[in-house]
Order: structure tokens, then sequence, then C-alpha cells
């Protein structure tokens, strides 16, 4: 049997998110933190295995509820962000519409679940290309427009005031994705949600330190977070994600301590970026900084090489590498690598 001919063309014609595991000593290449919460693991209770978990999360949901002054109605959790974008397609259906280069699950899930993509490009200041996106919401009346800010690969906060036309101009929801807004100078658009019904907002617990428990949420009017409720799949958040989230953002001096040394040493990874020949690294506010060089291939493969894995963009930005911020030593240690090899 051609298994192949089975699978839906617009599958067949998808490459798979690239989340390989490769052999390294300094892993820069996934946008995690550096820092993690062994002791909120130690601390939970959970102890019941043979029962579901909680189906609501409901003691997480209070605690991310009161920490962002909205109401418990208006959250939805994932199992990580990308299952919400999974569910926001598959409750909206499409035009899915979004800036590129951008996080690339918009549009594998987009395709996955055959719907129309509309791709809009990002001008040169990696910023929205609002004239662009006006006439494409026009046009294409995309159901959805998901906007990463600040944006993975390219590390900028997109322009508020161009966010907010696209809200204005859009008769579909407008998903403004702040996966890592913790680290970015700027608010992000909660204080805005009340003002707008089509906005939502997802935020992900893997870039603050919780990667390995799977965890995002997204913000929005209640009855936006109904309709998607009814495709949320039962018990879609363990019970021992719950516990140990709980635990962890309780944590609050810890945690704000973890992003300010983050934010801190992105500053510095971009200082010694900028003193390397042949480098061109581009401002971040984000927990990753992408940097331009004339051979990208070469340089991946020469820090793999010292035992340090970056994720290569070339393909979505020409000659680009991005590097995720790590502890001082790691950076140290990419910087002092980077040096050697361009030299
Ligand atoms: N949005 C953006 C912009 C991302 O970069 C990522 C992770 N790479 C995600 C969402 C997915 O995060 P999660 O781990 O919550 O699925």
């Amino acid at each position: 049997m051609d298994i192949k001919k089975l699978v839906k063309s617009e599958v067949s014609s998808l490459k798979a998110y690239n989340a390989k595991e490769v052999p390294c000593r300094i892993k820069l290449d996934a946008n995690e933190s550096p820092y993690g919460f062994a002791d909120a693991v130690s601390k939970i209770a959970v102890t019941r295995t043979n029962r579901y978990p909680d189906p609501e999360a409901k003691g997480l949901k209070r605690q991310i509820a009161k920490d962002l002054g909205v109401k418990t109605e208006n959250i939805l959790f994932g199992n990580g962000s990308d299952e919400l974008i999974y569910y926001l397609i598959t409750t909206f259906g499409g035009p899915v519409s979004y800036p590129v280069p951008t996080f690339s699950m918009y549009g594998i899930i987009g395709q996955a679940l055959g719907e129309i993509k509309m791709e809009v490009p990002l001008d040169n200041d990696f910023d929205l290309d609002i004239d662009r996106f006006l006439v494409a919401i026009k046009k294409g009346k995309p159901k959805l427009i998901f906007l990463s800010s600040p944006n993975n690969p390219t590390g900028n906060c997109f322009s508020t005031d161009r966010i907010l036309k696209i809200i204005e101009a859009s008769q579909g929801l407008v998903i403004v994705d702040e996966a890592y807004q913790p680290f970015a100078s700027e608010t992000g658009m909660l204080p805005l949600l009340k003002d707008y019904r089509n906005l939502v907002i997802m935020r992900t617990l893997s870039k603050i330190g919780l990667a390995a428990l799977r965890l995002g949420y997204m913000i929005a009017d209640p009855e936006i977070i109904e309709e998607v409720n009814k495709v949320r799949l039962p018990f879609n958040v363990n019970a021992f994600s719950q516990a140990i989230a709980t635990a962890a953002l309780k944590g609050k001096k810890e945690l704000r301590a973890f992003i300010k040394t983050i934010v801190s040493e992105r500053e510095s990874l971009l200082e010694g970026l900028e003193k390397i020949e042949g480098i061109t690294p581009f401002p971040s506010e984000a927990n990753f900084v992408l940097f331009r060089v004339d051979d990208p291939d070469l340089v991946y493969t020469a820090l793999l090489k010292k035992g340090i894995l970056v994720r290569s963009i070339k393909d979505v930005v020409k000659g680009c590498l991005r590097v995720t911020v790590g502890t001082p030593r790691e950076n140290i240690a990419f910087l002092k690598a980077l040096k050697e090899i361009m030299s």
C-alpha cells in the first residue's frame, strides 16, 4: 500500500516542524530559558495517577488570572501555545494570515487543516507592512491574523499603532502571540484587551523556564474562549504540569530575577556580537538574537563542532542564524567560539 497516496495533499506537501535533538554541549537553539524550577517539581503533591487531571486547570487559572488582572473566564490553556493555534484555526477556519518571516506553526497548522494561508512580508525594518496588510485584509478577509510580537525569529516588537490599525481593520480575530513578551521593554497588548473584542492574546510558560510542562494560554473575550473550548481535547493539560506551574508561578521573585538576568545577558550578547567583524546582529526584545553572517552554513557547522548549537534561519532570513540567550558562561563561550571562527 502506498501510504503517501492515502495522506491528504495538504499534509503530504508539509515539512514537519524542525524539533530534532542535536547532541551538543551548549544548547542555544530553541529559545528555552537556561534557568528552570527544580524546587517547584519537588514541592508538588500530586500522588494520584489513576484519576484524570482537573479538566479546567482551575487552580492554575485562578493564579494566572490574578497575576494578569483578568477573570478566569478570559483564559484558556493549551498543551503549549502550539495547541492553541490548532484550536483557534479549528474553531474559526481560514483564511489565516500572518507576516513573514514569523513563527512557522501558524502556516504549518493552517495548511494541515486545509485553510488558505495569506502571508504578508514584513518591511525592511522587520515591522508590519501596514499598507500591504490592509490590502490583504480588504481583499482576502482573513478570519484569523497571527502577529508574533516580539516576533520570532526577528526579535523585534511590531509597532503598536500598526497592530491597532490591523485590529481595527480586521473583521476576524487578531491573535497577538506574546510568547516573548516577558523579555520586552513594552507592556504588550493586555491593557487594550477590554477595548477590542476581536483581540486575542497568547502567552506561554515555555520561554520563562517551564518548557517541559507544555503550557500555553490565551486571554480573550469569554465568548471567544467558550467557542474555542468546544474543540479543546478533554484533559489537555496533565496534572503534573498544572501542579508544577502553580508552584513555580508562586515564586515571583525567582521568576523576575531570571527574566532580568536574561534581558541583561541579551544586551551583553548583542554588544559582544557587534564587536565581531563580519557579524551583523539585530536588536532584540526577546530571549534570542538574530544575526547575519556571510556564510551561515559554515558558521553553524563550526559552532556545532565546538559543541554549540544555534538555529539556522537562513531559509527565511538571508544569511541569518539565531542564538538563544544562555547563562553568562554559555554566552561567553558562544562569543569566544564565534570570534575564533570569524577570524
Ligand atoms: N509562539 C511563538 C512566537 C514561539 O516562538 C513559540 C515557540 N517556539 C510558540 C508560540 C510555541 O510555544 P509553546 O511552547 O507554548 O507551544
